[in-house]
């Protein structure tokens, strides 16, 4: 029998307030029930904002570098369990093992930048422009935050989110995606574990569309936090518009690696290989657009064939898998009705292009790796985010045109430039409109302490990692001392010419 898992609520672990179950399936083998999970509503979300509510006073009077010191344990004990939340990862979501173990280091590491910036956090002093008088900044929690996450990295992202939110002293409300709640779960277990009080950190399970929703509407959560569609999000910042809640948004790409003639050709073959094909393509940094100049063009894309031929697809708890499934069928459909507009656009398929039903795939949602050539900038497959493992090949003429190409989406997450001259490389880093630019480097591969998000359509202006995470879930308050003993107006009292 499946174990039935619950909502993790005021401290407690609880079913859903309708009594109703939703199941959670291996996208590699669908007779295989990872587990039923709470199909909760708005009265759960209500239950947990109370809980929230009840815990923040308490949570965000302790000394910052007390809370980091408990979210370090977190750390600690996601490395004792590193193995079993791989595991568990890649049974609900499919990505290979040394992906969902990549995932939950990525959580790890975020772990362990909170607890230094336990004692860091740092506001800003600066001179003030009258004497006398001390001026500074310190950060201050929001309050609740709400925290909508997807399935693609069900570790990582919640941790980028989860981490900076407790830190800075909000208290919690989190909803992961309704394909991956068993990795959910466990992260609440090591947060409890860790020392998290009971209730500040609040898990529901359910569908966006009443779990999600309610969030949102709640007019006690402060912030919320989303990594998902773009069509979500905007959806997201129109209702959260409405409470005037500060809502971070981190949204789709369709990232181009672009080619130039004197690059390192192996090189580059390794790079689109691991950013179109590594987790099956279901990256938002994902690289889905090869651009490439066509005096390479043909002699590449043979050489990338022959490497995608080989790429072992399966399970991905085998350790010999290179590709895992996809997430669920709905997606899979998705993905091959973008393999027919492809081809119906005129597009030619030099690989791939549908199902894979080799011996244990039979029982999952698998597709081969699939490249389309000859594909011109305003096509669908071109400029549109498919999310999965669909390569559009564009062949452009020189440098400039390379940019001209990548920049013609809506999306500007993830970029990438493989050249061995410095001038192209420097001109990429400075033309090309997305939130993160490789040199010679594939699409993916953040870094927890970096910032990380995109420009146009990918977001909403706010960035993920490192230092800046914090400041999405943080009010700045500015302080003014005034040890004069008298009354002194700024830009009055110090204007040169009086
Ligand atoms: P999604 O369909 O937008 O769902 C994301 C989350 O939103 C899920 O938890 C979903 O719940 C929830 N949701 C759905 N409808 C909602 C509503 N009306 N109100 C509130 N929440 C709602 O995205 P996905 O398919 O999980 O993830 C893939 C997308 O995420 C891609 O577009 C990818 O590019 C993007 N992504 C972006 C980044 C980044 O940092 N820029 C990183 C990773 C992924 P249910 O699961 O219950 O539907």
């Amino acid at each position: 029998m499946a174990k039935e898992y619950k909502n993790f609520i005021g401290g407690e672990w609880v079913d859903a307030a309708s009594g109703e179950r939703f199941e959670n399936r291996n996208p590699a083998d669908w007779e295989e029930l990872v587990g039923t999970f709470p199909k909760s509503d708005e009265r759960d979300v209500l239950k947990a904002v109370e809980s929230a509510k009840k815990t923040l006073k308490d949570w965000s009077n302790m000394p910052i570098p007390k809370r980091g010191e408990i979210l370090g344990r977190a750390g600690d004990i996601m490395v004792e369990r590193k193995e079993e939340i791989a595991q568990v990862m890649t049974r609900e979501m499919g990505k290979i093992l040394k992906e969902t173990r990549g995932d939950t280091q990525e959580g790890i590491d975020t772990a362990y930048y909170a607890f230094g910036e336990g004692r860091r956090l740092f506001g800003i002093t600066t001179p003030s422009e009258l004497p006398n008088k001390t001026i500074y900044t310190i950060l201050k929690p929001i309050g609740i935050a709400g925290i909508i996450s997807p399935w693609n990295f069900p570790m990582a992202i919640p941790t980028w989110k989860i981490f900076p939110a407790l830190l800075t002293g909000n208290t919690v409300v989190f909803k992961p995606a309704s394909d991956t709640p068993a990795t959910a779960n466990l992260f609440m277990e090591i947060l409890d574990k860790a020392g998290v009080p009971k209730g500040v950190v609040n898990l529901v399970n359910g569908p966006g569309s009443k779990v999600g929703e309610a969030i949102l509407k709640n007019p006690d959560v402060g912030v919320v936090s989303f990594t998902g569609s773009s069509l979500i999000g905007s959806r997201i910042a129109e209702v959260c518009g409405k409470t005037l809640k500060r809502v971070s948004l981190e949204l789709g790409g369709k990232n181009p690696q672009i080619v130039m003639e004197d690059a390192d050709m192996d090189l580059a073959i390794e790079g689109v290989l691991w950013g179109a094909f590594g987790t099956t393509g279901q990256r938002c940094t994902a690289t889905s657009r090869l651009i490439i100049q066509e005096s390479i063009h043909d002699k590449f894309m043979s050489m990338l064939v022959e490497r995608a031929k080989k790429l072992k697809i399966g399970n991905g708890l085998n350790e010999e898998t290179d590709m895992g499934p996809i997430i669920n069928e709905a997606q899979m459909n998705k993905i091959l009705n973008y393999i027919d507009i492809g081809k119906n656009e005129g597009a030619t398929l030099i690989y791939g292009g549908e199902r894979y039903t080799e011996g244990e795939c039979s029982k999952g949602w698998f597709l081969t790796p699939t490249i389309f050539t000859d594909v011109k900038p305003d096509m669908r497959i071109a400029k549109e985010e498919i999310f999965g493992p669909v390569l559009s090949v564009i062949k452009v003429k020189d440098f400039d045109e390379a940019v001209k190409v990548a920049n013609n989406v809506k999306y500007g997450l993830s970029s990438s430039i493989y050249t061995r001259n410095l001038l192209y490389a420097m001109k990429a880093i400075e033309n090309l409109e997305a939130g993160i630019t490789y040199i010679n480097a594939p699409t993916i591969g953040a870094e927890c302490h970096l910032p990380f998000g995109g420009v146009k359509n990918t977001g909403n202006g706010h960035r993920e990692g490192g230092k800046w995470a914090y400041e999405i879930f943080s009010e700045i308050k500015t302080v003014y001392i005034d040890y004069s003993g008298k009354l002194q107006k700024a830009q009055i009292d110090t204007a040169v010419v009086k």
